[in-house]
């Protein structure tokens, strides 16, 4: 299957070809076709798959192939974070070099006068946060009466991040008559209620098995003393020369703690967190992108969707209470067929967690031991979730593993493939 054969014109297929991408990947196969036909779409993926390029490139082709005036806003793509909203706008950008398409995206956190001064420039298509987007139509500076098409990216997240009412509102702004795509990579009860207020009789789309994204992920988990966790983490960045490393922690006190003692071993590293600036965010990864800080040390909320190509390393320096995040963290490595490895460091206070990510994605992890590293002994079967745990609040249940359709069920089992 080519580009071509989805029915994708020249201009795509320069852009295409110049982005250097050789054949679809599974959820772009399915969903473009689907798109350009004009059907609502419900799409499992996550990022790492592609879906961006699923949804892009046929809004894309529908916009161009049809008669229009600017400056009303045609398609709105909705996602959760600041940082997905901008590597979006980037990729519909680069898609967009041989077609006479506006876009422009609306964040907060920065000010908003370049935003509104590019809106009323005209775009016909707008990549937008929830929060700015009401912002600026409740100002009168967004005109949403036209949008055709409709993008709900990581619904799951807009979920978590509590975001529901901010769509509710949007939706009632929003024409009747549109096309709905919505890309989730979890199906719980309560996403399936926003599906069924948005989409109208949608196509289901999912990336398959076959994905190579998950497949190639090598996942380590080593048991190790708290304490101990900073000393082997800088052991085994400098050991192996690694150059390019992601590393997640659960709380922003801790991503900053890690940083601060990376940096002082020469281990050139950047903090990305809720309590950071949008700027100091965008230049963290900017510079880790381009290779000139070799760690970037993130919390989950801050990392989710970041594109990073063909990242190498991934280390779990705490484990997350939610154990979703666990495969969205480790979703950043692996991507479109590089190779990776994530290696989750787990203390004892964390074996509650590993268990819950080893229900949740349906394997057995070998937990090594690493001489010099090892944790205190303690009884296994004593083993109790901590309590006050800060994750609940994120919509634990949402979570349910049980509550997922078939797709989510092959990514985890092909990762559990990889382990070694
Ligand atoms: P996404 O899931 O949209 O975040 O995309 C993950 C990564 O895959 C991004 O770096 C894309 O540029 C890349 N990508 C998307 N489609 C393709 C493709 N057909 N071939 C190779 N890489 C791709």
């Amino acid at each position: 299957m080519t580009f071509k054969d989805l029915g994708l014109s020249n201009s795509l297929l320069k852009a295409i070809e110049k982005k250097g991408y050789t054949q679809p990947s599974p959820i772009q196969e399915k969903a473009i076709p689907q798109v350009l036909q004009r059907k609502d779409v419900l799409a499992s993926a996550q990022t790492g798959t592609g879906k961006t390029a699923g949804f892009v490139l046929p809004i894309l082709e529908l916009l161009s192939t049809e008669t229009f005036k600017r400056p009303q806003v045609r398609a709105l793509i909705l996602t959760p974070t600041r940082e997905l909203a901008a590597q979006i706008q980037q990729n519909v950008k680069e898609y967009s070099l041989f077609l006479d398409l506006k876009s422009t995206v609306i964040y907060g956190g920065v000010n908003q006068k370049p935003q509104v001064a590019t809106l009323k420039q005209g775009v016909d298509i707008l990549i937008a946060t929830p929060g700015r987007l009401i912002d600026l139509n409740n100002q009168g500076f967004i005109n949403l009466k036209k949008i055709e098409l409709f993008v709900l990216d990581e619904a799951d997240r807009m979920l978590d991040m509590g975001f529901v009412r901010d769509i509710q509102r949007i939706m009632a702004i929003l024409p009747e008559k549109r096309q709905n795509l919505l890309f989730s990579a979890t199906f719980s009860k309560e996403i399936k209620k926003l599906a069924n207020g948005i989409l109208t009789q949608p196509v289901m789309v999912e990336a398959t098995p076959e994905n190579t994204t998950v497949e190639v992920i090598k996942q380590r988990v080593i048991r190790m003393d708290k304490p101990r966790k900073t000393a082997y983490t800088i052991k085994i960045i400098s050991e192996g020369d690694w150059q390019q490393v992601l590393i997640f922690t659960r709380t922003k006190h801790g991503a900053n703690k890690l940083t601060e003692k990376l940096n002082n071993k020469k281990i050139s590293a950047m903090a990305i967190h809720g309590n950071k600036s949008q700027n100091h965010r965008t230049k963290a990864l900017a510079q880790f992108k381009k290779g000139e800080v070799r760690v970037l040390v993130a919390t989950d909320i801050a990392a989710r969707g970041i594109d990073i190509p063909l990242l190498p390393h991934v280390i779990n320096y705490e484990i997350p209470n939610i154990s979703e995040d666990y495969v969205h963290r480790i979703g950043r490595t692996g991507r479109a067929g590089a190779n990776g490895v994530a290696i989750s460091l787990v203390d004892n206070d964390e074996l509650a967690y590993i268990r819950d990510i080893e229900k949740l994605t349906k394997q057995k992890f070998e937990k090594e031991i690493i001489e010099g590293y090892e944790p205190p002994h303690i009884d296994e079967s004593q083993i109790k979730k901590p309590k006050g745990n800060p994750g609940q609040t994120r919509g634990r249940n949402s979570r349910n593993p049980n509550s997922k359709p078939g797709n989510k069920k092959h990514y985890y089992q092909k990762k559990s493939k990889g382990r070694g």
